[in-house]
This record gives structure tokens, C-alpha cells and sequence, in this order.
């Protein structure tokens, strides 16, 4: 029986142990292959967590980076700011320093308020003067001087008003003390006691600073009649001031007597602060004249 069977069955023992051993062979190729794609979702996994891990590591050095960065950028900022302070501070100190020294070297005199109990020493002389351009001068061959630092200013203005059409000259500039006062006894003989008036003792100290000009015209002439008529007086009132001169002696003013062909130079700054406001110099207070000394020959 069993070797019947035996003989029988022996093709189906081999194809049982054949699909036994190969399913056998199959398994633990799947449990090899298996346990491979186990460690190799292992080894992704650890992987992955180490990428992972690296990558927070760089977030944070990123943002540490940031950080610093950030510190960085505000200590510029900061240091900038710092450098600028101390430039801007530096430039203050540059400018008062300039401020003063211009103060230092600038006659104070030269845009001091003078009365008839306050005028200049008879001694003082202006520490520059410079010949006036004969052809602006009304009288030929006679030379006049005036302070060598508002001469350029003179000389403008001249030369502007002729290409405006005036024919403005000039009658007198500086003058000295014994100029004066050989000027106020011819007076005082023409016009005897009145001469105090007329001439003298206020305007005196302006044309002894060298900063003071008399106009006339060819029309007027020698004389100081009636020139506030003429165009050139008019031009004047609307030009002078560009050029840093201003009139001393206006009309109805309550200090001196109406003198319109008086001009003093002050400076343009000045001059035209005191044309935009419709003051005149000496309707100031000296303290706040004397914040424009600095600026005084200055072109603006
Ligand atoms: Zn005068």
C-alpha cells in the first residue's frame, strides 16, 4: 500500500517538497527583502531625523545669525548717528569758531549807532581805504577814498544804476576829522549857527567810518538840493539795500534831520532785512544791529 502510494505519489512528494521548499525559499526571501526595506526604513528614518535635526540646527544658527545681524545693523546705525552728531557738533564748532574770528576781525564802529552825544573818536581812521572809481565821482580830478571793503559794494551799485539809466555821482565819501571840521566852520560861516543842523555832528561820525556816500546828479550838482526829487533818490530806495547800503537820515525820522542823499553801508544782510521789514537802522536797537557785524562785507 505505502509503496503503491510511495510509487504512486512520488512525482506529488516532489511537487509538495518543491512548492514546500520554494514557498519556504519565498519567505525568507520576503523576510529578507522584508527586514531589508525594514532597515532601510529604519536607516531613512534616522536619516530623516538627522537631516531634520541639522536643519533646526541651521534655523538656529540662521537665526542667530539674524540676530546678530540685527545687533549689528543697529550698532551701525548707531555709530552713524554718533557721526553725525559729532560731525554735526564738530560743524558747530567750525562755524562759531568762523563766527567769532569774523566778529574778531570786523570793525565794530562800522555798524555802531552814533548821535549827537555819541560819535566817533576824532582819531579813528578806517583801518582800510580804497580810491573811489574816478568816473562815479561828480567832481572830476578830485580823488575820494572810501573804506577799501565797501568799495567793491559802491561800485556795483553804481554800475547798476547807469545800466538802469541814472546818473548818479558821487559828492563825498570819507572824511577825516579836520575834513569835517573844516567842512562845518565853511558852514557854520555861510550858515551860522544853523550849521549844527546841517551839517554836522550826526552824519560826521558815518563819513569819518569811510562806510558813509553823499549822492547828487549831474542836475543837482554841488548841492543838496531837492535830490530827494530826482529818479536816482527813487532808485535808490528800491535798489540800495541789494548792495548793503541804507539810508541813515529818512524823512520825518525823529533822530537827525531828513538827509536823502546820506547812504551808509551796513551790509546786505542788514540793509535788507531793514528794506523788508520798513525800518530804518537807526530805528534798532544796537544789540540786535550788532548780530549782523559778522555779516558785513558777506554778499548775502
Ligand atoms: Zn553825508
Amino acid at each position: 500500500m505505502l509503496g503503491k502510494f510511495k510509487n504512486k505519489n512520488i512525482p506529488l512528494v516532489w511537487a509538495l517538497i518543491g512548492a514546500l521548499v520554494s514557498s519556504v525559499a519565498l519567505g525568507y526571501a520576503y523576510f529578507l527583502l522584508d527586514s531589508k526595506f525594514m532597515n532601510s526604513r529604519q536607516e531613512s528614518a534616522l536619516a530623516i531625523a538627522e537631516l531634520s535635526l541639522e536643519r533646526d540646527n541651521l534655523t538656529k544658527r540662521i537665526l542667530g545669525l539674524e540676530e546678530e545681524n540685527r545687533y549689528l545693523i543697529e550698532a551701525l546705525y548707531s555709530e552713524q548717528g554718533k557721526n553725525r552728531l559729532f560731525e554735526e557738533q564738530i560743524n558747530e564748532i567750525a562755524n562759531t569758531v568762523g563766527l567769532l574770528d569774523k566778529i574778531r576781525r570786523t570793525d565794530p564802529e562800522l555798524l555802531q549807532k552814533y548821535s549827537k552825544v555819541y560819535f566817533l573818536n576824532e582819531h579813528y581812521v578806517p583801518s582800510e581805504l580804497g580810491a573811489v572809481n574816478s568816473g562815479f565821482i561828480y567832481e572830476q580830478g578830485r580823488p575820494m577814498l572810501i573804506h577799501a571793503r565797501v568799495n567793491p559794494f559802491l561800485e556795483q551799485m553804481l554800475r547798476e544804476a547807469v545800466s538802469d539809466g541814472m546818473n548818479l555821482k558821487i559828492l563825498s565819501a570819507f572824511r577825516s576829522f579836520d575834513d569835517q571840521e573844516f567842512l562845518k566852520s565853511n558852514y557854520k560861516t555861510i550858515y551860522g549857527s544853523g550849521a549844527n543842523q546841517f551839517s554836522a555832528d550826526q552824519g560826521y561820525s558815518e563819513h569819518q567810518l569811510g562806510t558813509a556816500v553823499d549822492f547828487t546828479t549831474v542836475e543837482r550838482g554841488a548841492t543838496f538840493d531837492r535830490f530827494e526829487e530826482t529818479n536816482e533818490y527813487r532808485w535808490l530806495l528800491r535798489n540800495a539795500h541789494r548792495f548793503g547800503f541804507v539810508l541813515s537820515y529818512p524823512e520825518n525820522n525823529s533822530y537827525y534831520q531828513f538827509e536823502p542823499w546820506h547812504w551808509r553801508f551796513v551790509g546786505v544782510r542788514l540793509a535788507t532785512k531793514l528794506f523788508n521789514e520798513g525800518k530804518f537802522f537807526y530805528d534798532l536797537d544796537q544789540r540786535e544791529i550788532n548780530e549782523y557785524l559778522a555779516y558785513i562785507f558777506d554778499q548775502s
